[in-house]
Order: structure tokens, then C-alpha cells, then sequence
């Protein structure tokens, strides 16, 4: 725990130098460029992540007035990441500012690995609905919500300091024990070996763990798609 905390601060310095820059990489963030206008380039066999404030048009139905967290404590990620085809493909991710350097040490290690991933917008392309995004086997972070199955609780994505991934192969047992999505129930059964399943002690769990982030997963009620900052819900 105290060596991820280290970590965690750290980079936590380094999270202004990210979103100037716009670029972001280990190295630059170590050793910012003097002239601060690091080159972007969009190597496909890269993470190739690079950091922004977010454009209006990704918040929509995701953010209203009285939310936890504003657009101006957000960023916008684009970054690629591995899919099941074995390829590599552009993603989106938002997340609040203050976790945008331990993120992206989770998904650099991510994508080092080749751990697949079906697929990561912006929760504005599903309108907010946390439903159709896990149905779409969605991989997101912020969304202005309560919990799905539990509308009393506001969701801790709606402080873009939890990531879903891979909703299918990782699904949701709320509080009253469905199954989110309906059709992932297959996949509760953790006994199996499957692409873009998570599993304790693999890349995205032990990333997450070196971060000082939590696991849904270990749950009573699992949340195998979850983690977040501060072991919060959903
Ligand atoms: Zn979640």
C-alpha cells in the first residue's frame, strides 16, 4: 500500500505537465520536453495517450448542473488499447484530473500486455445509460449516475475515480441480485479461462493494485467490471 501511495503522489505532481503537454508518456512526464510541445505521434503499437480538458459534445447526457464533479476537473484520455481481434484501436476514457497520471500507468501496463479490451467511449455515446454501455461490453470511467440497481446511491463514476472494464466478460450482481448485463451471467463463473476476463493477480488487477485502486470483484455482491480510488460503489 505505502509503495503505491508514493507512486500515486508522485505522478500526481505530474498531472499538470500531462494535460500542458498533451502528450503523455513515462518518459515525458520523468523528463518534460524544455520546449513543452512534445511531437504527438499516433503510433497504433503504441498507448499513445494523450490528455485534454473535455469538449462539451463528450459530456452530454453524462453531466448536468449539481453534479459532484465539473467539466473543469475532467480530462478527456484518447489512447489506444488492444482488442479481442488482436489489433489495436483508439479509445476514449474521462476521468477526473487528479487520477489522469495513475490511469495511465494502469493502462500502459494494460497495453504492454496486450489484455484485451472490446471496447472504450465516452459514456455520452450511450446517452448515460449505464445499461447499454455494459450490454455493448463498454470499458468508461465518468458518468454523472446512481448506482444501476440502486438509485438511492450515487455511483462513485460520477467523480471519474472508477473504470469499468470489459462489462461483458465482467459482470454486475447488484444488491438485489441481477445480473448486469442480463446477458453476461455466463460469465460468472470465474472458473473459466476467457479473453478480457479479469482475474485476481493478472495485469489489470495487480495495475490497479499498485495504484492504491480497489476491485469490485471481491465483493459479496461482485462487481467484477470495477475499480475504483477509493473502494466506493458501482
Ligand atoms: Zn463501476
Amino acid at each position: 500500500m505505502r509503495p503505491a501511495r508514493s507512486t500515486a503522489r508522485r505522478f500526481g505532481i505530474l498531472a499538470l505537465t500531462a494535460v500542458v503537454l498533451g502528450t503523455w508518456s513515462p518518459a515525458a512526464a520523468s523528463a518534460p520536453h524544455p520546449g513543452g510541445s512534445a511531437a504527438f505521434t499516433a503510433d497504433p503499437l503504441a498507448l499513445s495517450a494523450t490528455v485534454e480538458a473535455v469538449p462539451a459534445a463528450k459530456l452530454l447526457d453524462t453531466y448536468r448542473a449539481g453534479c459532484p464533479v465539473g467539466p473543469d476537473d475532467l480530462r478527456l484520455i484518447r489512447m489506444n488499447y488492444w482488442g479481442f481481434d488482436g489489433a489495436t484501436h483508439p479509445g476514449e476514457l474521462i476521468v477526473h484530473k487528479n487520477v489522469v497520471d495513475p490511469v495511465l500507468e494502469v493502462f500502459t501496463k494494460v497495453f504492454a500486455a496486450r489484455f484485451p479490451i472490446a471496447r472504450m467511449q465516452v459514456m455520452a455515446d450511450f446517452h448515460g445509460d449505464d445499461e447499454a454501455a455494459m450490454k455493448a461490453d463498454n470499458t468508461s470511467a465518468f458518468n454523472c449516475r446512481e448506482v444501476t440497481g440502486d438509485p438511492s446511491t450515487q455511483s462513485q463514476h460520477s467523480y471519474g475515480d472508477a473504470i469499468d472494464i470489459n462489462t461483458v466478460e465482467n459482470p454486475y450482481v447488484d444488491i438485489n441480485g441481477q445480473v448486469h448485463p442480463s446477458s453476461a451471467a455466463p460469465f460468472l463463473n470465474r472458473a473459466q479461462t476467457v479473453p478480457g476476463m479479469i482475474q485476481p493477480g493478472d495485469v489489470v488487477h495487480s495495475a490497479m493494485r499498485a495504484i492504491g485502486w480497489q476491485w469490485g470483484g471481491r465483493w459479496s455482491n461482485p462487481d467484477y467490471q470495477h475499480f475504483s480510488r477509493n473502494g466506493r460503489s458501482l
